[in-house]
């Protein structure tokens, strides 16, 4: 397991830092977040440092899903919540702070007031089939 001796939390997985633990595997830890946009609001993360999502093995993201899927079911059981985001912040400029993979379940509810930003643009026949080769070559 690669660990970051400046990063928060790989000191919360190593016991260095407390957290209020939901689930632990071999692969993955979650947890309350600690500044919560809902009630319920948690985090999943891997055991392993990695600053983001592209650069960790498939198989630790899937695992990482497993357990997204897994708390976020119980979560939504627990707070009675009807709907929950999943999200995950990659690279600074996406609004991460933490540099260390991690998931967000937020649990959501008709009056939340968290709101949602989604400004649409239109895909062209052009542009998409340029795209979808560029995507295609990188695969
Ligand atoms: P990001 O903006 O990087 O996607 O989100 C980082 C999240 O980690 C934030 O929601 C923040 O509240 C949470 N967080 C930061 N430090 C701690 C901590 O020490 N303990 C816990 N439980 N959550 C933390
Ligand atoms: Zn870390």
């Amino acid at each position: 397991m690669s660990r970051e001796a400046n990063c928060i939390f790989c000191k919360i997985i190593e016991g260095k830092i407390p957290c209020h633990l939901l689930y632990e595997d071999k692969q993955t830890l979650s947890f309350l977040d600690i500044g919560p946009l809902s009630r319920g609001h948690s985090l999943v993360i891997p055991k392993s440092h990695y600053a983001t999502l592209e650069t960790m093995p498939i198989e630790l993201a899937t695992a990482c899903m497993e357990t997204v899927t897994r708390v976020g079911a119980a979560v939504l059981g627990a707070t009675g919540a009807e709907a929950w985001n999943v999200l995950q912040n990659n690279g600074p400029l996406a609004g991460q702070v933490v540099g260390h993979v991690h998931f967000h379940i937020i649990p959501r509810a008709d009056s939340d007031g968290l709101g949602f930003r989604w400004p649409t643009g239109t895909l062209t026949d052009l542009g998409a089939k340029e795209l979808t080769e560029a995507i295609l070559a990188a695969l």
